[in-house]
């Protein structure tokens, strides 16, 4: 990353149905939100943007589903990194992520904003079916970013927090129609489709819109897509389209790509 100390960053290390591992740096700084993949994936992907994993300053963790927390458990065993989660994704992971060093368990809430090295933190709630689960808005100076998958649903006050973020990486889970005809049965479907559940391409792009339109929103990196209800092509061209339909064009003002399934993305600066 280059840049003055200021600038913040957003790389999605892996990023799906299968794993998420996002890496935020800010100056020297340099978080995961997440840790959803083996530690020699973090390992590699971390190496990959140019990073130690022993130069890791934290890992917060935004809920207990696999998905989010696989390789957490190593990664702080094998590097010492704490870990941040609320109270009741601590409570609902902690037999799951093998034992944890009491001096690096560290417990944060929503709406509670707090400091790690030069980046401030503001969690908020999500509607995800997990036990407390959140979403990220980080800063550094005057730059805000944002890491916010496993949503359920976008609240006033979530795209409130999102509006001042120039770059952030956004949940497009699926595709509604290919969701309905596939092969999941209906009560999974209904479960993602609920407030409780994942982003769509559709409202995905209608917040991104929005985002674009009244916020300041330039960088996007769409991820969490699903392997069976999605396609990168799709979320793509759904998103494009509704940045578009709000006056602005794809590739000149606003950025927009897929994050990766398996390996590292490109990176979002600001
Ligand atoms: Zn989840
Ligand atoms: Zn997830």
């Amino acid at each position: 990353m280059t840049g003055s100390e200021n600038n913040i960053s957003i790389c999605a290390l892996s990023s799906g149905s299968s794993g998420n591992c996002i890496l935020i740096r800010s100056g020297g700084s340099a978080v995961l939100i997440d840790c959803g993949i083996t530690g020699k994936a973090a390992e590699n992907q971390l190496a990959q943007a140019g990073l130690s994993p022993d130069k890791l300053d934290a890992i917060i963790v935004t809920h207990e589903h696999v998905d989010h927390i696989s390789g957490v458990g190593v990664m702080c065993r094998r590097y010492k990194v704490p870990v941040y989660a609320t109270l009741g994704t601590w409570k609902s992971m902690i037999n799951s992520i093998g034992k944890i060093d009491p001096s690096l368990i560290r417990y944060i809430a929503a709406e509670v904003p707090f400091e790690i090295s030069n980046i401030k933190f503001h969690p908020f709630e999500t509607s995800h079916d997990a036990a407390e689960s959140i979403g990220i808005v980080f800063s550094s100076g005057e730059k805000h970013g944002a890491v916010a998958t496993d949503l359920g649903t976008v609240t006033k006050h979530i795209f409130e927090l999102l509006s001042p973020c120039s770059i952030a990486l956004l949940e497009a889970n699926h595709d509604e129609h290919m969701l309905m005809s596939g092969p999941y049965p209906e009560h999974l479907k209904k479960r993602i489709l609920s407030d409780f559940g994942h982003l769509s391409n559709r409202i995905c792009g209608a917040l991104c819109g929005k985002l674009v339109k009244e916020g300041k929103l330039r960088q996007i990196v769409l991820g969490h897509l699903s392997n069976d209800n999605n396609t990168p092509r799709r979320a793509f061209e759904s998103v494009s389209a509704s940045i578009e339909a709000a006056g602005f064009k794809v590739g000149e003002d606003v950025k927009l790509f897929i994050a990766e399934r398996y390996s590292i993305s490109e990176e979002l600066i600001d």
